[in-house]
């Protein structure tokens, strides 16, 4: 049985699994990110997968960003005490393996096309709609890394130079119109209060703490008995959409009226026709609209698969989008960009890590 290892490294959690040709995990585990310590967690978790399954042929790792490709490097965000931290080196060190390391939204688009959403397609953009906004390109099979690893970074493409500022220091960029927090806030600046939400049994959905909880029971299942987990395919494992649905709740902790002011209470709120919410989700649709366009302009995407939490806010964002592509976007190979909602939800990073590992040995023969 020939297997790869395949890692994904997010600012919440880790994820590791042993994952056979076709994409099935054989073993799985994942558990917390600590806010220190860091590698220790990672090795453990590493041991749990590896030890008494089969050797494994190479290591694929995804790791939140930014990172350097050219030196192995990361430096996650949500991560501080990873600063140009080696790791591509530390895993190799650790597990003996040829490794290979990419961002995890571009493991995120890899695991759609080779398992999801965009499989077959010949020009993918995949993109994560969360607490930020990721993406990742893949070409003709291959992903398109860029010489220091940060190629798809569409989340800070601006789609109006007179815009407003984003964090990261541009203008008018996609993130600061369609991430998560961001649709709450305009919504909060617009009139928007969130509705009492029908499904929480205390009439009180603030500190419920759900937003995470979906992920782990996910992770939970996944896991199986100490991640001895037989067959389970990556394909079938986050096929709900319940999957993504943790994020959207992710990076806001913002209540009004008692009610926790998130993204997932705006698309609860949207999809029971409150008009501010629903305009949020319009204008955030319209926003990815102009990316998805000029990124199938420049790169002849025919394929862009969406998944991260606010992805599954479902029709709400979808139906919005669709009309707004139809109309921002005016050549005939752009209008035939075809958007799908991610199928792999929380496994696409891991399936696409592990697919990378798969393309570094056959590359190397
Ligand atoms: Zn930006």
């Amino acid at each position: 049985m020939t297997c790869v290892l395949a890692i994904d490294i997010g600012g919440t959690k880790l994820a590791a699994a042993l994952v056979d040709e076709a994409g099935s995990m054989l073993r799985s585990a994942t558990r917390p990110t600590p806010r220190t310590e860091v590698m220790s967690a990672l090795a453990g978790l590493i041991a749990e997968v590896m030890n008494g399954g089969p050797l494994p042929e190479a290591a694929g790792i995804g790791c939140a960003g930014p990172l350097d490709l050219a030196t192995g490097t990361v430096s996650p965000v949500n991560m501080p005490s990873w600063r140009g931290f080696p790791l591509r080196e530390e895993v190799r060190k650790l597990t003996g393996l040829p490794t290979v390391l990419a961002g995890d939204a571009q493991c995120f688009a890899l695991g759609e096309h080779w398992l999801g959403a965009g499989r077959g397609s010949t020009s993918l953009l995949g993109i994560v709609v969360s607490t930020g906004i990721g993406g990742g390109l893949v070409i003709d099979g291959a992903p398109l890394l860029g010489p220091t690893g940060n190629a798809g970074h569409v989340g800070h493409m601006s789609i109006d130079p007179n815009g407003e500022r984003c964090e990261c220091g541009g203008r008018g960029c996609v993130e600061r119109y369609s991430s998560g927090p961001n649709l709450a806030r305009w919504a909060l600046e617009h009139g928007w209060s969130p509705h009492e939400d029908p499904t929480d049994p205390t009439g009180n959905s603030a500190g419920s703490g759900r937003a995470v909880s979906g992920t782990e029971a996910m992770d939970g299942q996944a896991e199986g008995a100490d991640g001895r987990a037989g067959d389970a395919s990556l394909r079938a494992e986050g096929a709900s959409g319940k999957a993504g649905d943790a994020g959207l709740g992710a990076g806001t902790t913002v209540k009004h009226n008692g009610e926790k002011a998130d993204a997932r209470a705006l698309a609860r709120d949207a999809a029971a026709g409150d008009p501010v919410a629903v305009a949020a989700f319009e204008r955030g649709a319209r926003a990815l609209a102009g990316m998805i366009a000029s990124t199938a302009a420049a790169a002849e995407v025919t394929t862009v698969v969406i998944g991260g939490g606010v992805s599954a806010a479902g029709k709400v964002l979808f139906e919005p989008l669709e009309r707004a592509l139809d109309d921002v976007a005016g050549l005939a190979f752009v209008r035939a960009v075809q958007v799908r909602q991610s199928t792999l939800g929380v496994h696409a990073s891991l399936a696409g890590a592990a697919n990378l590992a798969w393309l570094a040995i056959t590359a190397n023969g």
